[in-house]
C-alpha cells in the first residue's frame, strides 16, 4: 500500500489515569522495561513482521535523538511510541503500539491525551505520523488525525506512458517528491466492469492487455530517471501497486450510469457531437482518489475534446476544479475535485517541446502506450495507439 503522512493538533486536556507516563531519552534507567516491551511485541507480531525494532535500535535510536514514550502498568509496559524532533512544534511519531487487551476499550484515546499533555507542556504543537495500513489510518482519523500530507508528497497515477512519464520528469526536475501510482486492473476492481451495459456493448475490454510490458518499461525508465536526475533515487518513491479491489463508491456510480445509460440521449459528445461513453478510467480513478482521500495529478493532457471536457476546462484553476463555481446541474462532477489535471494546459507536441529543450525526448520514445500489444509490439489499432505522435521503441535497441 501508499505511505500517507498524517498529523495531529496537539491539545491540552485534564484526563487522569493510573499509569505511569515516561519519556525515555537514554538506555540507562529503563533497560529491563524496555526490554520487556520489546518482547511483548514480538510474542503477538513477530511471525507476521520480521522488522520489529530491537535492542540495538533503542540505542541507535537514543544516540540520534529520538526519545520513547511508555506506559507502565504496575512495573510492566502496555504501551509505548517512538518520536523525533522535526521542528521546534513538530513531533514525528512511529512504532506505536498499545497490548491487544486495551485495545478498543477507550483507554487509547486517553492514553494519547496524558501522552500530548507531556508534549504541549515541552512546547510542541503537532504530531506527526506516517501510515500505510487501512486499519491504523481508520484508528487514527478517530483520535483527530488528518491527511495533511506534510511530506510534501506528490501522488501521481504511472503507467509508463508518454504523458504519465513526461509529467514524473517534469515534477522531479522540479525537485518535488513524487510517489507513483498503478492501478494493477486484472484485479476486479468493480464499479464500472461490473455495469452490465459495458458487456451489452461489446465492450468487455479489460484488463487491457499491456500490464506485463507496462510493469518492465516502468522498471527500465525508473533506471533512466535515476542517472538523469541526480537526486531522483531520493524523490522518486518505490512504485504503489493496487492490487487490491478499489471500493465501490454511490456518488461516482450514479455519475459512470448518468453518462453511460445514454437515455434519452447520450449526454458526453465530442466536438463532431459523436456519442461517447465516459472513459473506463473516469470510474476507477475517481473511486481510487476518493478511497485515498489525498489529491492525485492525473497526466490527461488536452487531447480530448467535446462538451465534457470543454465544461470540466472552463471551471479549472491550476489543475484544479473549482467545485464553487460549477452550475448546480454540473455539482456531480465534485466527484473529480481530487484531481490535479496537471497537462490539461498543454498537449504531447508542446510536451515533446519541451522534453527535448530539457533534454529527457529520448526518454519518451520508451515509454508504453498500447492496451492490447500484439507479442511485445504495439497494435497501432488501438484508441491508445493513435494518440501516440512519436514512435515506441524497443527497448532491445538500449542495450
Ligand atoms: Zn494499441
Amino acid at each position: 500500500m501508499i505511505e500517507k503522512p498524517l498529523s495531529c493538533k496537539i491539545e491540552k486536556s485534564d484526563v487522569q489515569l493510573d499509569y505511569e507516563n515516561i519519556i525515555i531519552k537514554y538506555t540507562d534507567g529503563y533497560e529491563s522495561e524496555i526490554k520487556r516491551m520489546i518482547s511483548i511485541i514480538h510474542d503477538e507480531i513477530g511471525d507476521i513482521w520480521d522488522d520489529i525494532w530491537t535492542w540495538d535500535d533503542v540505542v541507535g535510536r537514543f544516540e540520534k535523538n529520538h526519545f520513547l514514550w511508555l506506559v507502565l502498568d504496575k512495573d510492566s509496559p502496555i504501551a509505548c511510541s517512538w518520536f523525533e524532533k522535526k521542528s521546534k512544534e513538530d513531533l514525528y511519531i512511529y512504532n506505536t503500539y498499545l497490548v491487544p487487551e486495551l485495545r478498543g476499550t477507550g483507554l487509547t484515546e486517553k492514553l494519547f491525551s496524558i501522552r500530548n499533555n507531556l508534549f504541549y507542556n515541552s512546547g510542541f504543537r503537532k504530531t506527526l505520523c506516517v501510515t500505510d495500513n487501512i486499519r491504523a489510518e481508520r484508528a487514527l482519523k478517530k483520535i483527530g488525525y488528518k491527511n495533511d500530507n506534510w511530506l510534501d508528497i506528490t501522488y501521481t497515477f504511472w503507467s509508463g506512458g508518454y504523458d504519465s512519464t513526461w509529467l514524473i520528469y517534469k515534477l522531479l526536475l522540479d525537485g518535488k517528491k513524487v510517489q507513483p501510482i498503478y492501478i494493477d486492473d486484472r484485479v476486479n476492481h468493480g464499479g464500472y466492469h461490473s455495469n452490465p451495459l459495458i458487456k451489452q456493448r461489446g465492450e468487455d475490454t479489460y484488463p487491457r492487455r499491456s500490464t506485463e510490458i507496462e510493469l518492465k518499461r516502468q522498471d527500465w525508465l525508473r533506471k533512466e530517471i535515476y542517472k538523469r536526475i541526480p537526486n531522483s533515487e531520493e524523490l522518486f518513491l518505490q512504485t504503489a501497486i493496487i492490487d487490491e479491489p478499489i471500493q465501490e463508491d454511490d456518488d461516482v456510480s450514479q455519475l459512470v450510469k448518468k453518462y453511460n445509460e445514454w437515455i434519452p440521449e447520450p449526454i458526453y459528445k465530442d466536438k463532431d457531437g459523436e456519442p461517447h461513453w465516459l472513459e473506463v478510467q473516469a470510474d476507477l480513478l475517481a473511486r481510487f482518489q476518493r478511497q485515498f482521500g489525498i489529491e492525485i495529478h492525473l497526466s490527461h493532457e488536452n487531447v480530448s475534446y467535446g462538451e465534457v471536457w470543454e465544461i470540466m476546462d472552463d471551471y479549472l484553476e491550476d489543475g484544479k476544479l473549482m467545485i464553487d463555481k460549477l452550475p448546480n446541474e454540473l455539482k456531480e462532477w465534485e466527484v473529480f475535485s481530487g484531481f490535479n489535471h496537471a497537462l490539461r494546459g498543454t498537449n504531447k507536441y508542446k510536451m515533446l517541446e519541451e522534453a527535448k529543450e530539457l533534454g529527457f525526448d529520448e526518454l519518451l520514445y520508451y515509454t508504453w502506450t498500447c492496451w492490447y500489444p500484439i507479442g511485445d509490439k504495439p497494435c497501432n489499432k488501438c484508441k491508445m495507439c493513435k494518440e501516440r505522435i512519436i514512435e515506441c521503441r524497443s527497448l532491445g535497441d538500449t542495450t
